[in-house]
């Protein structure tokens, strides 16, 4: 196959501008990220100038053409650069003007004398180090770190980094050992390997943040806005998984909890008052549950927490805890004064109705029915189990 250098460069422009058009439309899908796919889409449209520049380059006077083209092409992937790393709340602002700022003088110095070593290998350098820190920014990023995409985009950009390394530092070797024949042929496998970068790069990272947008939306779908813990369906979603996987041996409880008299709170303070409360109580039961339990507000001001690892005596002390907590935050709350807020709890133990998370519910629900009807503010423990029997 036959590729003529100028039909790669209009194949890379073209790519180019196609991705910075698709990347400014998907803002509208992806407010939240409208930044950096703004500054993509800009730093996909000066590489495509930088590919036009450099490819007519000879029509410039002396080494005008190659000096500009490797200016805005190192210009581009600083923009691409900036785009990343604002993801991570950083910008290579000054360090970017530095270094294009750099460039112009050594083209200005040596521009003429050696305007073919500066275009075909030290020009290189630069624009390595440039993706290979666009690499580094998602690859090290925090917010990234559960996002599969972000791998794609570290093997382009990485990718793309190491082939202009060799461009830098093999090439001068191959050409001095192979003649410019070698540099006909590695130039054409630079646009070939632009081509590439120039969809795989913009597709990566529109991934990245449709991958993003994704999980928060499946997150918004598990977690009860109120209060910020897991929601009822998410809480059967899991908790059942749990329940399912848990080895023959392993304890599992549920607390279920119920505020008590919560109607006449609403009724005393208000509707607003009742949410800020249902709110204590959630950080009262986080604070005390345990990193493993899976909480969730299950109902109006009903609440559940299924506790890996906890016997019936142990999550009791669990319910206890989160009472006593729920109880001193609202206390110690100056809104709600000389209100005593209390919860009733029920307790069942895997093995007491079954092994389903279903059947733990409703033995729970059961100890909490009791638990109320011996007066509230207490934790009533479902009928002795049989889990024993079972290992
Ligand atoms: P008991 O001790 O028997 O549990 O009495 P209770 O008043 O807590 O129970 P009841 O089921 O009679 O009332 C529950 C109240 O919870 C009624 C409802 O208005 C209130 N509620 C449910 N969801 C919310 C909510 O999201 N915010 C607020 N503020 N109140 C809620
Ligand atoms: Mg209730
Ligand atoms: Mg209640």
């Amino acid at each position: 196959m036959h590729f003529d250098l100028l039909t790669l460069y209009y194949l890379a422009i073209g790519t180019l501008l196609l991705s910075a058009g698709l990347t400014l439309w998907e803002r509208h899908a992806h407010p939240q990220r409208g930044r950096e796919l703004r500054l993509a889409a800009t730093g996909y449209c000066v590489l495509a100038l930088g590919c036009a520049i450099a490819s007519a380059r000879a029509h410039f006077p002396a080494a005008m053409g190659a000096a500009l083209g490797n200016l805005v092409l190192t210009a581009g992937y600083l923009v691409v650069l900036n785009a990343v790393a604002i993801i991570n709340g950083r910008t290579y602002r000054r360090a970017s003007v530095a270094l294009i700022l750099l460039l112009a003088v050594i083209w200005t110095i040596g521009g003429s004398a050696w305007e073919a070593s500066l275009w075909n290998y030290i020009s290189a350098a630069p624009i390595a180090a440039v993706c290979a820190m666009t690499a580094r920014e998602v690859h090290g990023s925090y917010l990234l770190r559960a996002l599969r995409s972000r791998h794609v985009i570290v093997a382009v950009s990485g990718g793309h980094a190491l082939f202009y390394v060799a461009r830098a530092t093999i090439l001068p070797l191959v050409a001095a050992g192979f003649g410019p024949d070698a540099l006909t042929i590695v130039a054409k496998a630079t646009m070939y390997e632009g081509v590439l970068y120039s969809v795989g790069l913009p597709m990566a990272l529109l991934s990245l943040v449709r991958e993003e947008a994704h999980n928060h939306v499946l997150g918004a779908s598990r977690t009860d806005y109120l209060t910020g813990l897991a929601n009822r369906r998410w809480f059967f979603e899991e908790g059942e998984r749990i329940v399912r996987d848990a080895p023959a041996c392993r304890q599992t409880a549920l607390l279920a909890f119920d505020l008590d008299h919560f109607k006449s709170i609403n009724d005393r303070f208000g509707h607003a008052a009742g949410d800020e409360i249902l709110r204590l109580f959630a950080r009262a039961a986080q604070a005390k549950a345990g990193g493993d339990a899976v909480l969730a507000r299950i109902g109006g001001e009903e609440f559940a927490a299924l506790l890996p690892d906890h016997g019936a005596q142990r999550s009791r002390l669990v319910g206890q805890a989160i009472a006593k907590a729920f109880t001193q935050a609202v206390a110690s709350d100056p809104r709600f004064p000389g209100l005593r807020a209390t919860v009733s709890i029920g307790v069942a133990e895997h093995g007491a109705d079954g092994t389903s998370l279903s059947g733990l519910l409703s033995a729970a629900d059961r100890a909490l029915y009791a638990a109320k009807s011996s007066g509230r503010n207490r934790i009533e423990l479902a009928s002795p189990v049989d889990f024993a029997h079972a290992c």
